[in-house]
């Protein structure tokens, strides 16, 4: 079973960072399964939930088959990071279904494993100080440490730890300096009571739960009156406090070098970048670019990425997520199974019956605000050339092709059914040409054991999915 909120697909795409925890928690009552999120954080770095869904265990295929509902809901942003504690299964879902993005592990998992095999004060410091240096420089230094100290760490990183773990690997777009995915493990806290609840109760908990957060959240960015929010505020206060050890050498008005005692950096102002590149990854001006930019008299908040406004923080939270009724009147829903769970050959044939998100996602960027817009022009000019790109690719193919490429997924699924017809093959092929229309008029729930299902839909949103059958006993 697989959930993603209208609101939050929305959320996410307009508000957030292209930035996506992956996790899995075992379920806690007397069924069996594990529940599997995708979390990212708002601007002011509270948890997110994009996705979450149920599946039978954490093996490859049950991985992919989350993968590509969230890919269906989120498709691929720009600068993507998908952050996991590398899960059993998850490495190769994540190369077969999203190939391109940055595969981050998170430094505390990684951490935790490596002390098994290696410990030491001094490995412990110079392997976290590996992680979290921001440059390439930083994270050598540390690492010859880490070599004197034990000549064996290096090859076993390289063997056990092929996924980003260093800041100094990570890219830029993403704007997010998170080393570790404690995002995920706040999430999986969060809802830690729900895990109790047989399935269907437990995902209408979690439902009950997200949309009054996002309420309280609505509620809280209505209030704020200062252009970042406050986390990004008192971030940029806390660094404009002490800048007298910083001397600010001119070499331009867009360019300066930065002395202190220790150590010096070249800020551009026009680039927004500093060399110790803290500003490039978190997106929030370093100390060194505060120092320069205090010397100028400009104001900071200008320097920080839309993503930290408040502006930004109350579109990730524009959309609520609507009361549903009791289930005894949920509706059964005529659209007997949605495909997702029967995808083979998941990287070949990806493409889900309900392809309506296509379209509300494309919905979702025309209704980027021209603040983002304008800073994804300065900041990706030429990545945004090359999204352009391929959404004009991706527009030719989208009409009859990827709608054949979704009849013959739904056909194939079809044919693995014992018992069904011709004629319901023809009914899947109807629903999926106009499965948004009826899912936007109503909620539909199927809960027979054979095919326990949930469908949600909110007001131009989203898709949902299905086939509890399979956790069931
Ligand atoms: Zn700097």
């Amino acid at each position: 079973m697989f959930i993603a909120f209208g609101a939050s697909i929305q959320g996410f795409l307009t508000g957030c960072r292209p930035y996506v925890g992956l996790d899995g928690a075992h379920l806690k009552g007397k069924f069996k399964g594990i529940i599997v999120s995708a979390i990212t954080l708002d601007g002011d770095n509270s948890m997110f939930p994009v996705a979450y869904g149920v599946v039978e265990s954490e093996y490859a295929e049950s991985w992919k088959w989350f993968l590509v509902a969230l890919k269906e809901a989120i498709d691929c942003p720009n600068g993507l990071v998908l952050s996991s504690d590398r899960q059993k299964g998850l490495d190769k879902a994540l190369l077969a279904v999203y190939p391109t993005a940055e595969h981050r592990e998170c430094m505390r998992h990684l951490y935790s494993n490596f002390k098994k095999r290696f410990r030491g004060d001094i490995l412990k410091k110079h392997l976290w100080g590996a992680a979290r240096g921001y440059t390439s420089s930083a994270f050598q230094y540390h690492m010859e440490r880490v070599e004197m100290a034990d000549s064996r760490v290096v090859d076993y990183l390289r063997e056990n730890h092929g996924h980003v773990w260093s800041r100094s690997l990570f890219g830029i777009d993403a704007k997010c300096e998170q080393e570790t995915n404690n995002i995920s493990e706040t999430f999986n806290s969060w809802i830690s009571k729900e895990r109790n609840r047989p399935v269907i109760d437990m995902m209408d908990a979690i439902r009950q739960k997200i949309m009054i957060m996002m309420n309280k959240r609505r509620r809280d960015g209505a209030k704020w009156s200062t252009k970042l929010v406050p986390g990004a505020t008192k971030h940029i206060n806390n660094l404009t406090k002490d800048l007298e050890n910083y001397k600010v050498l001119r070499c331009s008005d867009e360019q300066v070098e930065i002395e202190w005692p220790n150590s010096r950096c070249d800020v551009r102002l026009d680039e927004r970048t500093c060399t110790c590149r803290t500003w490039q990854v978190s997106r929030l001006p370093c100390v060194h670019a505060i120092a320069f930019i205090a010397k100028m008299k400009l104001n900071a908040e200008d320097y920080a990425s839309s993503y930290f406004t408040v502006e930004r923080y109350r579109d990730a939270y524009s959309l609520n997520i609507k009361p549903l009724p009791a289930q005894e009147e949920w509706k059964k829903s005529d659209i007997d199974v949605v495909v997702l769970t029967i995808m083979q050959e998941l990287g070949k044939n990806t493409v889900p019956v309900a392809g309506s998100s296509q379209q509300s996602r494309s919905n979702i960027r025309r209704k980027n605000s021209g603040s983002q817009q304008q800073e994804h022009d300065f900041e990706h000019a030429a990545a945004a050339r090359s999204q352009q790109q391929k959404g004009k690719k991706k527009k030719r193919n989208s009409g009859s092709q990827q709608r054949e490429l979704a009849q013959d997924v739904a056909a194939g699924a079809v044919q693995q059914q014992k018992g069904n017809t011709a004629s319901s093959r023809k009914k899947r092929r109807k629903i999926s040409g106009s499965q948004q229309r009826e899912l936007d008029s109503q909620v539909a729930a199927e809960t027979s054991q054979q095919n326990a299902a949930i469908l949600y839909s909110q007001q131009g949103s989203t898709i949902f999915s299905i086939d509890a059958n399979r956790l069931l006993g």
